[in-house]
């Protein structure tokens, strides 16, 4: 296993590279001053294009060819298999695009960076759809590069959700969208719920102090990681044993850094998780964007927005912030952060509208892919399916088509991984917890160890060895599917509205 072992070496060293280039993205978010910007930019771009040389150059189709040669006789579930397996798709994928075509990308975007933000600001989608075009011919031409079985879209796809189909995102997608329309629809009639608790003032130092303890208890170690201010949370990760989170703190929001945090902590916890043994080996990675989000959502909503989270720390909670929560009963406050209501932008959506966003922008990708949507035509399309899934029409297109910045980094294929993976937290919820009965008491008294284990067991371990959809069903047993969500989204918000 000679070429295998060269392999793995070569791939560790521009994993280095890239976990470097991580380190200084997250500087340049967290700490560094504006003046930097150009610099860093520059660094970043020298980085990004060694790690691409090396990881493209002939060495390593020569290393990978005769590695899986080394390999062929080896079982299809062994480790160096299913690496190689991982090596192949990724070495496949950076090597099928011409180069002129990731130059022509990387300038059309940067640019449609530009033309989004005045657009945007110009609320004027007429601006941008030029771009869009343009954006979308090169999505075309990557779809045709990378090439696909049924539709061009399957191509796009696969870029976040390995092996994941068009059909199989409207297969689970359609079981969803009716049952969620006539949940918003009930919702929406009964007496609304009132957040006005959480808009109080609550001093930033004890949001962070009480955000750490939340997430230390749900099991992110803080010896391997930490936590940052940034003006978009994320989480970032230099290996398993540096993971690190960010949040914002609005002092008069509760939710925007407790629920950032519980949800960028989810992130963390799958990259904290991964096996030692997989250490800078291509297997210590995620399996899929759509895993990842499955993670954050599970943490963040069925974790940390339940009814048992808050009977147990919502004491906790009131004793960080003296005075200011002091008459409001733990009632009340759960029910505030589980207020929903259809609202125009999908980043502030609540848990039960958030993924008919997602549909609608799946639709309208798909209709852009296929040319059944005429880019002139997307705010009449984008307004109307609005209507229909939540019964809001946008005002202006700021507020409508213009409000995501993925489409200005043609990133089509991507909206889809969010709602998959909003989806999947739950199934994996169900699963985790009818394998062990013991989780939902251990959750009920505050702790997390048991369910983290399952977690760590059948999702962060694995680490990339499974496409998606292998690892949903050695999970749980069958194919994704969206009768656990809209079961618990039914069950939980009929009681929080008492209907
Ligand atoms: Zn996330």
């Amino acid at each position: 296993m000679q070429n295998y072992q060269a392999l793995l070496a070569r791939l560790a060293e521009i994993g280095h590279i890239n976990t470097s280039a991580a380190v200084l993205g997250w500087d340049q978010q967290c700490y560094m001053p504006t003046g930097g910007a150009q610099e860093r930019s520059e660094q970043l771009a020298v980085l990004g294009k060694i790690a691409h040389e090396l990881h493209v150059a002939e060495e390593t189709g020569r290393l990978l060819q005769a590695a899986e040669g080394e390999a062929a006789g080896m079982p299809d579930g062994s480790d160096e298999k299913l690496t190689l397996r991982v090596v192949r798709r990724d070495y496949d994928k950076a090597t099928k695009l011409p180069t002129e075509l990731v130059t022509e990308i990387a300038k059309a975007t940067t640019l449609g960076h530009e033309t989004w933000v005045k657009a945007r600001e110009a609320s004027n989608w007429a601006q941008f759809a030029p771009t869009v075009e343009h954006l979308l011919d090169l999505s075309r031409q990557v779809a045709e590069a990378y090439g696909y079985e049924d539709r061009p879209y399957d191509a796009l796809l696969d870029q976040y959700e390995p092996g994941m189909k068009t059909v199989e995102v409207e297969r689970v997608f359609g079981d969803l969208r009716t049952g969620l329309v006539a949940l918003v629809k009930d919702l929406a009639a009964a007496p609304p719920v009132d957040d006005s608790v959480l808009r109080r003032d609550f001093a930033p130092e004890q949001q962070k102090a009480f955000g750490e303890f939340i997430v230390a208890k749900m099991g992110y170690d803080f010896e391997r990681g930490r936590q940052d201010k940034a003006v978009h949370p994320f989480c970032t990760s230099f290996g398993r044993s540096d993971v690190r989170i960010t949040t914002r703190f609005d002092r008069n929001w509760l939710p925007c850094a407790l629920m950032g945090t519980v949800h960028e902590t989810g992130h963390a916890l799958y990259e904290q998780g991964f096996d030692p043994g997989d250490d800078n080996t291509p297997l210590s990675d995620a399996a899929s964007l759509g895993f990842h989000e499955s993670q954050s959502r599970l943490w963040e909503n069925i974790v940390g927005r339940s009814r048992g989270f808050w009977d147990v720390y919502y004491g906790d909670l009131q004793r960080h912030f003296p005075g200011v929560l002091d008459e409001v009963s733990v009632d009340a406050f759960y029910k505030a952060i589980n207020k929903v209501e259809p609202s125009l932008i999908r980043v502030e959506a609540d848990e039960v509208t958030y993924c008919l966003h997602i549909m609608l922008r799946f639709e309208m990708e798909k209709g852009l892919i296929d040319g059944s949507i005429a880019v002139k035509d997307v705010p009449d399309a984008w307004n109307a399916k609005m209507s229909e899934y939540l019964g809001i029409t946008p005002p202006n297109d700021a507020e409508g088509c213009l409000q995501d910045i993925h489409w200005s980094g043609a990133s089509f294929g991507y909206f889809p991984t969010y709602a998959l993976g909003t989806i999947l937290s739950a199934q994996l919820f169900d699963k985790a917890t009818s394998d062990h009965p013991a989780i939902t008491t251990d959750l009920a008294e505050g702790e997390f160890a048991s369910l983290l284990s399952w977690l760590r067991e059948n999702v962060h371990k694995p680490g990339a060895r499974y496409l998606p959809a292998e690892l949903v069903q050695r999970a749980c047993g069958e194919p994704a599917q969206s009768h656990s969500y809209l079961h618990y989204l039914n069950t939980k918000f009929r009681a929080v509205y008492s209907i």
